[in-house]
């Protein structure tokens, strides 16, 4: 992959090429996990450290950088023992940095996940960042650019990456060789992420499994959050993906419940037990549950979901 098959970002795409004669000394990559952040990141270094700047694939720096092994291209990420980048971290880039290049005429440093640098870490890093070398060139993805320190955003140009539209996620799974469906298109919000764990079999089980789980609820005898609160544990890792899904099945089982109709189910492949689910339960009941669980969780889609979807039918509940 190059900066022109890249799918979406454009606006940024369109920058880091004007870029690549001439690049800035720091980046942060900013937006939503999943948006493909540390993507761009790599693929952006591979042009920078190219001697023909195009991600040419032949030349010796391409051929070191594809192999992994490309002295002048480095990863920093929080180990998995640690809660944080640590200041250590920083230091060894920085000692690192007193060397030139070795085969390309920059260095480049991608930092992921930087809401993970610890202050001190951050403030090692902002000495370098004020007077960098000339060959210097650091990527910092962020999830929440909120916890980075203000000196340092403003040290470095910030690229927010957006949602990307529909035609685009279908335009990636293609690309990862996937068939795109209109329910996961749908689904994923203009998540790539998202979209691609549509096709993980083993995500695919756990969802079946969290709608089964819906399935058994009998609206009154047992809590269902308590009950999902002891799942979250073993199934974290997907957990942003199931609760989704959890929060789009109910919302499925409620406007079914209105229009008697699939038009608006969004979970296409789920219709059967979707319907299931809505015959057995009242609309207050599961209007309770989908409220529920999105105050639960902090997700940013929830109040987008509560203003347009939520408090209309709240209106019509209600006589309004
Ligand atoms: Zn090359």
């Amino acid at each position: 992959m190059n900066l022109d098959t890249f799918v979406g970002q454009k606006e940024i795409v369109f920058a880091l090429k004007k870029a690549l004669k001439n690049p800035f000394h720091a980046y942060i990559f900013e937006g939503e996990k999943g948006f493909g952040k540390k993507l761009l990141a790599r693929v952006f270094s591979k042009h920078i450290l190219c001697e023909n700047k195009s991600s040419c694939g032949v030349c010796k720096s391409c051929r070191l950088f594809e192999a992994s092994s490309h002295p002048d291209f480095h990863i920093i990420k929080r180990q998995e023992d640690k809660k944080e980048i640590s200041v250590e971290s920083i230091r060894e880039i920085i000692k690192d940095l007193s060397r030139g290049p070795i085969f390309s005429d920059k260095k480049v440093f991608i930092i992921e996940e930087g809401e993970e640098l610890s202050i001190s870490a951050q403030n090692a890093l902002l000495k370098t960042l004020e007077e960098p070398p000339t060959y210097a060139l650091f990527i910092i993805t962020c999830n929440n650019i909120e916890r980075l320190l203000p000196t340092v955003l403003s040290r470095s140009i910030v690229l927010s990456f957006k949602r990307y539209s529909a035609s685009e996620i279908a335009k990636i799974l293609e690309q990862n060789g996937l068939e795109p469906k209109d329910y996961i298109v749908k689904l994923c919000k203009g998540n790539p992420k998202i979209a691609l764990d549509f096709y993980n079999k083993e995500v695919q089980n756990k969802r079946d499994y969290i709608f089964d789980k819906l399935l058994c609820y009998d609206g009154a005898s047992f809590d269902l959050i308590k009950e999902f609160e002891s799942d979250f544990e073993k199934l974290k890792n997907d957990f942003e993906f199931l609760f989704k899904n959890i929060i789009y099945f109910l919302r499925d089982a409620l406007f079914y419940k209105k229009t008697k109709s699939i038009e608006l189910i969004t979970n296409t492949d789920k219709l059967e037990k979707i319907i299931e689910f809505s015959n057995k339960h009242t609309i207050s009941h599961i209007y309770k549950l989908l409220q529920d669980f999105m105050i639960l969780e902090k997700y940013p889609d929830a109040n987008v979901i509560s203003d347009n979807v939520l408090d209309m039918i709240f209106l019509k509940l209600s006589g309004g």
